[in-house]
């Protein structure tokens, strides 16, 4: 990406034209949440001042514009991910998605949804396969799915690097396995995850395969139907969209044969006082009035992102998580987690310097204007194998500079000269 191509893209973020604490703003938190292009903004800001309305219910006009928004919406962000329009429900983020899903699993178990749901019961004996590497977001949910139904959670594990151990994948995922839970890429370690061998180990036992695609879907070109996965998960907000809007996607044939999980409004066919008939998929997990601004503007998001191209984004956002992989293990007293410098990886790059917290580290560098996440990033299991209970991550995106890295990896170092 030239330097003048980055200088318009970054145009359209005001946000980061700013000083924090007396410095110029550097934003390497994007795996957190993203920052919003004046475009979305617009979009959103647009369907309030001239479209807004509940959608799929009413006669008037507007409801009609609004819903053919909401709609349109839906077949540009399937369209995003190589997905059909029916394989897209829109949740709040992808946390729910994931507790949509299991939830959907657990009324399964339970009876409901009658022989169609069949295929999605679980009970005692039945395997639920996750990694060491998961964000609690995919891992709860299944814990609890576990414990609802008495099924066995197991995971496979990380080896001292952190990336999957893939020897003894043939015992881990067997015949008992009815799902398989992963992350494709790695919200800590910035790694991308095989994900043709666990599908294909997958296929080979008849488990679902659900993909944790937070940290993929915003970064690089996704096919779904491609990577043949059953059920995937991704967040608006972590790809130029505002909060309040994710996806769960699914596989038309599984989605319309689940029971679902949320239940009310929008989602029905007849009622009567006992018994209710459901709609097929989508609509049959959106209950109640949809969230119709952050829907479009997802798709604004997906339109802004697809305009740049993906195969470019990621490529741009490579070098920088090689630059800032490289930089920080060329700097003495940081341990680089993850793959090792110079191979593979996305704009992420996390860290731990021995006798410092993560903590001091990252108020250190907000002192100078630099935004880092601290802590367990939600990944406490894969901390507690590398054997530390925090980390610093720098996260790049579409927008940051080799310049950023570089006063971020100056800071870094300075942490140390200070606390040293
Ligand atoms: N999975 C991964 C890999 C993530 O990085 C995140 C967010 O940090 C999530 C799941 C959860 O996303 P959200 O909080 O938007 O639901």
């Amino acid at each position: 990406m030239s330097a003048e191509e980055l200088a318009r893209i970054r145009a359209d973020f005001a946000v980061l034209d700013q000083q924090v604490n007396g410095h110029p703003l550097v934003y390497l938190d994007s795996g957190a949440t993203s920052q919003k292009p004046r475009q979305v903004l617009d979009v959103e800001r647009e369907y309030y001042e001239r479209h807004n309305s509940a959608v799929h219910r009413g006669a008037h006009t507007l409801a009609a514009l609004a819903t053919e928004a909401f709609e349109d919406a839906r077949a540009t962000v399937a369209r995003f991910v190589g997905a059909r329009e029916n394989e897209i429900v829109w949740t709040s983020n992808a946390t729910e998605a994931l507790n949509l899903l299991a939830y959907s699993f657990s009324n399964a178990s339970l009876g409901r949804g009658g022989e169609a749901s069949a295929r999605f019961r679980l009970t005692e004996g039945d395997e639920i396969v996750v990694t060491e590497q998961e964000h609690h977001a995919n891992l709860i949910p299944w814990q609890e799915l576990a414990a609802r139904t008495g099924a066995t959670l197991r995971f496979i594990p990380v080896d001292d690097t952190g990336a999957l151990a893939l020897d003894d994948l043939e015992s881990i995922i067997t015949e008992r396995a009815k799902i398989v839970a992963f992350t494709h890429v790695s919200n800590v370690l910035g790694s991308i995850n095989p994900v043709d061998v666990l599908v294909a180990r997958s296929r080979a036992v008849g488990a679902y395969v659900v993909l944790d695609a937070c940290q993929s879907v915003p970064h690089m070109a996704i096919d779904f139907a491609a990577l043949d996965v059953d059920f995937a998960a991704f967040s608006g907000h972590k790809m130029l969209a505002p909060t309040g809007i994710g996806v769960l996607y699914g596989r038309s044939e599984l989605l319309d044969a689940m029971p679902p999980f949320l239940t009310g409004g929008s989602m029905i066919t007849t009622v009567t006082m006992e018994k209710a008939d459901y709609l097929p998929a989508p609509q049959r997990f959106e209950a109640g009035t949809q969230r119709v601004s952050q829907a479009i503007a997802l798709a604004a998001a997906a339109d802004y992102l697809s305009a740049i191209g993906m195969d470019r984004i990621e490529s741009h956002e490579a070098a920088l998580g090689a630059r800032l992989a490289q930089g920080l293990a060329a700097i003495e007293g940081v341990r680089l987690l993850g793959p090792a410098a110079g191979t593979e990886r996305v704009g992420i790059a996390s860290f731990d310097i021995g006798g410092i917290h993560s903590h001091d580290v990252g108020q250190f560098l907000d002192d100078r204007g630099i935004a880092v996440r601290v802590g367990h990033h939600c990944a406490q299991p894969l901390h507690r194998r590398l054997g530390i209970t925090s980390s610093t991550r720098a996260s790049a995106y579409v927008y940051s500079t080799e310049a950023e890295v570089d006063v971020f990896l100056a800071g870094v170092a300075d942490t140390i000269t200070f606390f040293g």
